[in-house]
Parts: structure tokens; sequence; C-alpha cells
């Protein structure tokens, strides 16, 4: 069992007292944290080269990004400025047609690389070829949970849905527990009734959650109020969608106070993604009223085509940003706030809450060393407001992912980056 010790580091723990430890000593021991020796006091037989001088350096969990559509780097710059349903139908949709297994592998390993370089450990992926993203984040040591999207207009939809059930079942833990598995209905526009009952049979005999995109835009609510009477997410409620366990609802901008209620009585996780809102127009989400209603929320990029970076640093920063301007109310989602709902309420949002998104022992050792020593990060006066309000992803130090270092001094440990870009390069001069 490997051992690494990280001395004299700034800890944020992300724990109920919501600590913050500084000068102390962080022991992990195979994929868990062992200890947390806040007064530095730890004296342990780790070999010298697994021992990690943290001076100057703040410990996070790791971020987890809650919603994300990762291969789509292959998109990044691809058709901006848009609106969202011309943006897809006529960019999006097309072009991911012709995408074959590798080009998703390529598109993800793209994305992991970032998103390891941002101190993210884990991401929350719907896409198509579901196998090539797990594989990608199995091969790139990433925690990730995957689900295909499932799309009933495609030709193939069933048999789709038959895949996507079987890879549910058989890759869920995979990795050394690094892969969890859900299925992922696109959205309740894009997938009939019949077709979502069946979905939510898959996932209770595969014992898997959903991931689902849910009232994004203005437009979907009424389109959904003229068709069926009832909001989306009233209408999933009716479809018992939302008594499978976890349900990770993506976006959830335009809500009523009623679904508001339904979402927080059956312990759906909010994946709240304010840079895509923004850039896509759909609104901003009434995150403080569901925070206030005690719901479980997490942040996600969304996909790299409508954001377009998997920065989780800067979607933390967003979301405190956007709800302050949103509300003319400038305590409206404090730093602590943004930072939680990117840590550990992204892990709760995914179900996955009792291992990841806290520093705390018998916890997965899921870390990102975050380096202070830099003009933008002094004086020190409250680092969880520099991690919110000053910090960058280029700032990302070291990574951890169940216990294993993918990335120490800035140098990707697992990657090659270079071979990734110019797998994906080859790969777009066919694509494009
Ligand atoms: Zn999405």
């Amino acid at each position: 069992m490997e051992t690494w010790l990280i001395r004299n580091a700034t800890i944020i723990t992300m724990d109920d007292d919501r600590r913050v430890l500084s000068d102390s000593d962080l022991l992990i021991e195979g994929s868990e944290i062992k200890s947390l020796q806040p007064d530095g006091s730890e004296t342990s037989s780790v070999p010298r080269d697994r021992v990690i001088d943290a001076s100057g350096l703040v410990a996070i969990p790791g971020f987890v990004n809650a919603h994300t559509h990762c291969a789509m780097t292959l998109l990044r710059g691809y058709a901006d400025d848009m609106p969202l349903m011309p943006w897809l139908e006529e960019r999006v949709w097309p072009l991911e047609m012709k995408l074959g297994e590798e080009d998703v592998y390529w598109g993800t390993m793209l994305g992991i690389a970032e998103m390891i370089r941002a101190g993210v450990t884990c991401f929350n992926d719907m896409y198509h070829y579901f196998e090539a993203a797990a594989r990608a984040a199995i091969d790139a040591g990433m925690r990730a949970v995957v689900s295909g999207v499932l799309l009933a207009f495609l030709p193939d939809a069933d048999e789709r849905l038959g895949r996507a059930i079987e890879f549910a079942r058989d890759w869920k833990e995979k990795g050394d527990g690094l892969v969890v598995t859900m299925l992922g209905p696109h959205a309740p526009y894009t997938v009939p009734d019949h077709f979502l009952e069946r979905v939510v049979e898959g996932a209770k005999s595969a014992g898997v959650g959903i991931h689902i995109h849910v009232s994004e835009t203005e437009g979907e609510v009424a389109d959904s109020q003229r068709e069926f009477g009832q909001t989306p997410v009233e209408r999933l409620d009716g479809l018992g969608l939302l008594d499978v366990h976890p349900v990770a609802a993506a976006h959830c901008v335009h809500l009523t106070d009623a679904d508001i209620e339904t979402l927080v009585e059956k312990r759906v996780g909010v994946c709240h993604c304010p840079g895509s809102n923004m850039k896509l127009a759909s609104g901003a989400a009434p995150i403080p009223k569901l925070l206030a209603a005690d719901a479980v929320v997490g942040l996600g990029t969304d996909g790299p085509a409508s954001n377009n970076n998997l920065d989780m640093i800067e979607e933390v920063r967003l979301s405190a940003l956007l709800h302050k301007l949103h509300s003319g109310d400038p305590t409206a989602v404090p730093a602590w706030q943004a930072l939680e709902m990117g840590t550990r309420g992204s892990a709760r949002a995914l179900g996955i809450g009792d291992r990841v998104g806290q520093i705390k022992p018998g916890m997965k050792a899921d870390v990102a060393l975050i380096d202070f020593r830099q003009p933008h990060l002094f004086p020190r006066h409250d680092v969880v407001s520099h991690v919110v309000y000053a910090a960058r992803a280029g700032d990302v130090h070291s990574v951890f992912i169940n216990g294993r270092p993918v990335m120490l001094n800035r140098e990707l440990q697992t990657l090659d980056e270079s071979r990734i870009f110019q797998e994906v390069n080859d790969r777009l001069e066919r694509l494009t």
C-alpha cells in the first residue's frame, strides 16, 4: 500500500465545522486519508520521496464537476454566441453524429488533462460512447460518474438504452472504485414518457442513479406546460424518476416554488452550471432559494462547448458572483457556500458524498494543493476567500485522486499531453 505525507499545509477541510487547519500534516495511506495532524506533529516512516513539503500550499478537497460532457472539448469554440436549440440542432448534433468511440476517448482525455490541472478530481459525464469515457477516466486515474446520453429521436435509441443499462450494471465501481455509473436520459423534452419509464426501471434494476438536464430554459418549461400541463419537475416526479437515488439534475434554472419543494423532499442533486447558463442566456437558477430550503446543490461546468472550459475554480467564482448580481444582494452565496457547492455539494449531488468532498480521515484521498506563493494570493487574510475570488486554475500545484498523485508540482503523472494534442488534432482534421 502506497503512503504519502503532505507536510505543513493549510487545509480547508470542508467538514461539518468548516475547519481550516494551519501547519498541518495530511497522511494518505492507499486510497484513503489516514490522518490529519493539526499540530504538524505527524512523524511517520513514509519514504522521503513520498513526502511533500506543502509550506505555502493550501489543500482543498478536489473539485467535483457535477455536470459535463467531457469529450465536447472537441467542439470547444466550434460554435459560439447562438441560442441553445439552433446551437444544438444546427451545429452540435450534426458533428456529434460523426464521432466515433476513439474520438470520444481522446476528447475525454483532453478534458481530463484540463480538469486535473484545475484541481478537479471527479467529473459527472453524460455523452455518447460512454465506455470510452469510462476507459479514459480509468487510464488517467480520474474519478468519474459516467452515463451514456439517451436521445429518444435517434434511430437506434432502444438498442442504446439496452447497452447503457448493461454498461451501468457491468461498469459500476470499476477501476478500483474510480468509476460510478448512471443512466443519462438527455432531458424531458428529448425523451418521451414511455422511454423515461423504461429508464427508471433500468436504473432500479441496475442499482444506479440518473443524470438528466432539467428545466434549463424558459421555453422548455412553457412547452412542457402546454404539452403535459406540468412543469418538467412535476412530470419527472409523476413518472417516478425522482424516486431513484441519486438523481443528478443539471441546470434547474426555471423552477416554481412547488418544484423546489419537490427537489428538496426527494433529495435530488441540483447541478448548477452558472457559466453555461450565462453563456446561453438560459437565466439565473434560484440557487439562494434552493440553498435556503436545504436542497442538495453542486456545481458543474457543463460541456466545454458551452462554457468554454472545465475550470471549476472559475465556476465556483461565477456562482458567487452571478447570484449577487441577480439578487442585488452582496451577501448572496458567500465564499464558503460557493466552495462547498463545488466540492462537497457536488459530491452529495452525485451520491458519493460519503467518500469524497471533504478532507477527513476515512474519506478517499482526492485532494488538490493550491500554490499560494503568488502575488494575487497575498496577503492571506482569508484562504477560502482567496480560492473563490482570486485563485485560478494555473495556481493548482499538485493533485491526488484515490490516493494516487496525478499531478505533482504542475507535472501530469498519468497523462502524456503532447500525445493527447496530437490525437485530438488528427481526429478534428477528419471530423470538420
Ligand atoms: Zn449539459
